[in-house]
């Protein structure tokens, strides 16, 4: 029996010793020491042995326990601490290692132009002013002398509210999306005192899309209420605009051109950056870019305001916010702007 007992010594040492994670270590513990284990077995049969013999084996029985479990309990400790330093060894953070940048928002070209294009008017002393998107036809149509019969009041140009109200075929709702910025001015205008100085970026809305036409589209328009102004002082305002937004070489011209709202009326068209006026792709060979429209403001509107004409007078003008974009950054299809495609929109990064 003794001989039984060392024999299960040295099974138990050598799988406690050959134990590699701290489970199997338990399962040997289970094994050998446990109530169902080996030992414990081997110890129910000490009752058949002579009283000298249980002593003696009895004796030695304990000794092989506690030494099994001294070795157990250092192994375990042992283990253990491995497992805990390669748990550590996998979280362990390289600080020398290259860190994650976070994603950059950049602005929108379009407000990136729109920010630009105000802040060069308001070096000449012109302010800021915004208006509803949701407009009545007086401040869009009337008070601009756009008549009733105008044709940019039909049904395929503007978009109008539905107010609920039943109509007769053919008359519309007074509520609609602004189709210009320029109700902006008209507000200023009535209520605002002389001498003005004024511009008004923001979205406009017109009933049609095709290649070069959106439903939604951006405008700065401007308006310069004073004494004695004239087609001088515009020119030399869009010129000043011009140069500083394309670069010093950049010229402006005006051609006749009819707008209900002025009076006389003129497209403002800028020498082609790309090409120095050569001709190109951008200025569709002519070495002139078209920006927007402009002229007198008629003695019509100043009527509707009731503001006295000819003791004030004044110039307009407006530009397309999404045009000068693609003008400025050489962009090759409009509708890139309001895609939304973060490949395009993150080259805008400053
Ligand atoms: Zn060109």
């Amino acid at each position: 029996m003794l001989a039984k007992i060392e024999e299960l010594l040295e099974q138990a040492k050598l799988a406690i010793d050959s134990a590699t994670s701290v489970e199997v270590l338990y399962e040997a513990k289970v094994k050998f020491l446990g109530k169902q284990g080996s030992f414990s077995h081997l110890l129910k049969e000490m009752g058949k042995l002579t009283p000298d013999d249980r002593k003696t084996i009895g004796k030695r029985a304990n000794e092989v326990r506690d030494i099994l479990e001294g070795k157990y309990a250092v192994r375990e400790n042992l283990l253990k601490d491995q497992e805990l330093n390669s748990q550590l060894e996998a979280q362990k953070i390289d600080v020398t290692l290259p860190g994650v940048a976070p994603e950059r928002g950049v602005l929108h070209p379009l407000w990136r132009v729109t920010k630009e294009m105000c802040e060069i008017f308001s070096r000449l002393g012109f302010s800021v002013r915004t208006g509803p998107h949701i407009e009545k036809d007086f401040y869009n149509f009337d008070a601009l002398n756009i008549p009733p019969d105008h044709a940019s009041r039909d049904l395929q140009d503007t978009f109008y509210i539905n107010d609920g109200v039943d109509r007769k075929p053919g008359d519309f709702s007074p509520w609609l999306l602004r189709t210009h910025t320029s109700p902006v001015q008209i507000r200023s205008m009535l209520t605002e005192k002389p001498p003005l100085r004024i511009v008004s970026p923001g979205g406009v809305y017109r009933s049609d899309s095709d290649m070069s036409h959106a439903p939604h589209f951006h405008q700065v328009e401007g308006l310069l209420i004073d004494q004695d102004v004239s087609m001088a002082d515009l020119k030399g305002t869009l010129g000043f605009f011009a140069r500083e937004f394309f670069g010093s070489e950049v010229e402006v011209r005006l051609r006749p051109s009819y707008f209900p709202f002025v009076e006389p009326g003129a497209e403002l068209d800028a020498s082609c950056p790309f090409c120095k006026s050569k001709g190109c792709g951008m200025c569709k060979g002519s070495g002139w870019i078209e920006l927007g429209g402009c002229g007198m403001v008629h003695p019509l509107v100043f009527k509707q305001v009731e503001m006295e004409y000819p003791k004030w007078n004044g110039f307009a003008f407006g530009m397309g916010v999404d045009r000068m974009a693609v003008v400025k950054y050489g962009v090759s299809h409009i509708g890139l702007l309001t895609e939304n495609d973060l490949r395009f929109l993150g080259q805008f990064r400053p």
